[in-house]
């Protein structure tokens, strides 16, 4: 048996100051990620510092008619404000087509961006798995690869990054706000994730004892005609096997705002740069979607399972823009 103990932080400097005193610590927030981690043995946490005390459960507005979202606000209460649903439907869409209404319930904003893969490999203990024991392998790449990262993959790691709503937000520009032990920092979403590499065990540019403290949305009049198209093998409580986050906007059939990023085919939320600059300046219609997304797709590496995933996308980002085009959902 492993021995584990655990604090209650009281405010926001005593949860970085019990974090950063301890090497092999984590924040509990929801706990739906950490205590299956710890559960099943994959998890090097030794003492939990429990944040649910803290003020940081709020959804509303930002500065520059932006949104905040503070990081224990639980994923339902986000999906349901009535300023997510207006403002960003593609985060209100995306939380409620994650996980279950239990799950939702539960679990954190905060605790979602840093929730691990579900490579099975990863979380079997025994496989080969460079994220898991660095320099020991990934028994993926040769292995039942399905439902694997075809986008931002490293000959060490072709693991998918799982959540919903960090695609909505990375589409739209969010930045995570943070504060640890040596002060605060905003990280752009886009760099928050970081690509596989030579180091997949690191996943996040997070310092011992730092802590996300909330979300910014900025409030860009794109974010309000967006949506999140999610394909998954079945229609509920499932990860997404492609998602799509799009934003649209149009004059006289020209392209004149567009985000796009890509779920379940990236080693992380995956910003569609190369298809957004293809499709700027440009009409919009189908044909024009079908060519942005071929251009994304041009740098896409397949594996043994799952070259279907190239389609499959493909068909979902010009679904996803159609949709976004006509005001309709997916
Ligand atoms: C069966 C199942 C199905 C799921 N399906 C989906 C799905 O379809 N889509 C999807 O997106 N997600 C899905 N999830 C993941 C779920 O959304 C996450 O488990 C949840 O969001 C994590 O939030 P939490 O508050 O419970 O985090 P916790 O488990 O408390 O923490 C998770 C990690 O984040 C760290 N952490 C928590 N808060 C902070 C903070 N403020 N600052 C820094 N670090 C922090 C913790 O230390 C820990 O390492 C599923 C989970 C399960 C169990
Ligand atoms: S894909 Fe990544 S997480 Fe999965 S086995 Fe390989 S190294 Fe591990």
């Amino acid at each position: 048996m492993r021995p584990l103990t655990y604090s209650r932080a009281t405010d926001i400097d005593d949860a970085i100051a019990l974090a950063a005193a301890n090497p092999d610590s984590a924040f509990l927030a929801g706990g739906t990620t950490e205590v299956d981690l710890i559960r099943a043995g994959m998890s090097g946490t030794r003492h939990l510092v429990d944040i649910n005390d803290l003020p940081l459960s709020a959804v509303e507005g930002g500065p520059g008619g932006g949104l905040l979202i503070g990081a224990l606000a639980r994923m339902s209460d986000v999906a349901r404000a009535p300023s997510v649903v207006r403002r960003y439907p593609a985060i209100s869409q995306a939380l409620l087509l994650s996980a279950s209404q239990q799950l939702r319930n539960m679990a954190s904003i905060g605790g979602n961006l840093r929730q691990r893969t579900r490579c099975a490999y990863f979380r079997d203990g025994v496989s080969p798995c460079n994220k898991r024991e660095p320099g020991s392998g990934c028994a993926a790449l040769d292995g039942w690869n399905r439902g694997h990262a075809i986008l931002g993959t490293s000959e060490r790691c072709i693991a998918t990054h799982p959540s919903d709503v960090a695609v909505a937000l990375v589409a739209l520009d969010a930045v995570i706000q943070t504060m640890g032990p040596d002060g605060e920092r905003a990280i752009p979403s886009d760099d928050f994730f970081l690509l596989p590499g030579t180091t997949p065990e690191t996943e996040q540019p997070l310092a011992r004892g730092e802590l996300i403290v909330g979300i910014a949305v900025p409030g860009a009049p794109v974010a309000a005609r967006s949506t999140y198209l999610k394909f998954r093998d079945r229609q509920s409580y499932e990860f997404a096997l492609v998602s799509v986050a799009a934003a649209l906007e149009t004059d006289d059939g020209i392209v004149t705002d567009v985000r796009l990023a890509l779920g379940g085919v990236g080693t992380k939320p995956w910003r569609a740069r190369r298809a957004e600059a293809a499709l700027i300046g440009g009409p919009a219609d189908e044909a024009a979607f079908g060519r942005a997304a071929s251009a994304e797709l041009a740098h896409a590496v397949a594996r043994e399972h799952n070259a279907f995933k190239i389609e499959v996308t493909r068909r979902a980002m010009v679904r996803a823009l159609s949709h976004t085009l006509k005001g309709a959902r997916p």
